[in-house]
């Protein structure tokens, strides 16, 4: 605290990332970062970039990305917008792009950056409950609103909200913009992307963080309307010109000339997921169905804070959020073969078996 604070300083409530501890041979099981590196093409393309250019601007529209963005999901460059990681371009969507004088719909479970923007830009949150099975009921998002937004895939749950009813909540609210975050929908579900072109509201965002293992790259992305995006261009350039600099950009469009890796490095992470999450099932767990680079999951005997503890103490760790609902549940990151079994491993000892 200081006299120096702003008003609106004294009011934050930041949001927390996953640790990113320095432990050598640690099983990093908490962030939902890809267990396996990007496509070596992008190395090469980043180290091809190494150079002299570096004193040089980059392209302020990212040009030659957002045409390959573009025609990647069958839309026209002027529909991409960039950003620096998708959280940049979540930031500028809360402020440039939702109804400020109404609340925000989101599920009171998912990404708990969505209330942290909502303190930094004014605009009142109103988390609507899952369902007891940790779904989202359409029905629910039938009332006021200054916008909507979710996850889907849904996190830290997982769960996956079929396109027919991305599009009824789409359907619903034809005079606010309503958002679907994608940064997990590579793993398993369907993008709501085909649908851009036939509603003026619907926004779609992802990443390169999960499926494509560039978390470190930072590097997001929305797909809408070309109004919707020429907001949050206004808004990027009031703000900051350059948000991907000269090696994110190449390493960006490097890692969609390689279809085959991407393909190959999801496929693992989607068969490993399903071999965790049977071996928690196994071992006694509640496993929520999911989509994702990660599974939610309970024991009936065992408090959440406490395996995440016994874990740790083994090197491993996962994510625990001791929240409402959600207390008993460990959000487990799928690992590497190796990874995902030194955790089936530990289990039964603290489970007391
Ligand atoms: N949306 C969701 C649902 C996420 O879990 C994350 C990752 N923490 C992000 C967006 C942001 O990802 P990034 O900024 O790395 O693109």
């Amino acid at each position: 605290m200081s006299r120096f604070w702003s008003p609106l300083v004294h009011e934050l409530k930041p949001y927390v990332p996953g640790e990113q501890p320095k432990i050598a041979n640690l099983v990093k099981l908490n962030t939902n970062e890809h267990p396996f590196g990007p496509s070596p093409r992008v190395i090469e393309a980043i180290q091809a970039e190494l150079g002299d250019n570096l004193r040089l601007y980059p392209d302020p529209t990212g040009e030659r990305l957002r045409k390959t963005l573009a025609s990647y999901h069958g839309v026209a460059p002027e529909q991409v917008f960039l950003g620096n990681g998708s959280d940049e371009v979540l930031a500028h969507i809360f402020q440039g792009l939702f109804q400020h004088d109404q609340p925000l719909l989101f599920p009171d479970i998912s990404y708990s950056f969505y209330p942290v923007y909502c303190g930094l830009y004014g605009i009142e949150a109103r988390p609507v409950p899952l369902t007891e099975s940790f779904e989202i009921d359409v029905a629910d998002y039938r009332q006021p609103n200054g916008g909507v937004i979710f996850p889907n895939p849904n996190a830290p749950t997982g769960r996956y909200l079929p396109l027919t009813q991305v599009e009824e909540i789409v359907q619903a609210n034809p005079e606010r913009v309503v958002v679907v975050d994608e940064a997990y929908v590579d793993f398993g579900g369907q993008t709501a992307i085909a649908l851009v072109n036939r509603y003026d509201n619907l926004l779609v965002c992802q990443t390169l963080s999960k499926a494509r293992s560039l978390a470190g790259l930072r590097v997001g992305f929305a797909i809408g309307h070309r109004d919707l995006i020429e907001a949050l261009e206004r808004i990027k350039d009031s703000f900051n010109s350059y948000p991907l600099d000269r090696l994110a950009l190449a390493g960006a469009i490097a890692a969609y000339e390689d279809e085959a890796y991407f393909e190959q490095a999801r496929q693992a992470v989607i068969s490993e997921r399903e071999r965790l999450a049977s071996g928690l099932a196994e071992l006694g767990f509640r496993v929520l169905p999911s989509k994702a680079n990660f599974v939610f999951a309970s024991h009936p005997e065992h408090g959440g804070q406490a395996l995440a503890q016994g874990l740790r103490e083994q090197g491993i760790i996962v994510r625990h959020f001791a929240k409402p609902r959600i207390d008993p549940f460990l959000r487990i990151t799928v690992g590497r073969p190796d990874q995902n079994d030194a955790l089936l491993n530990a289990l039964p000892a603290l489970l007391g078996r």
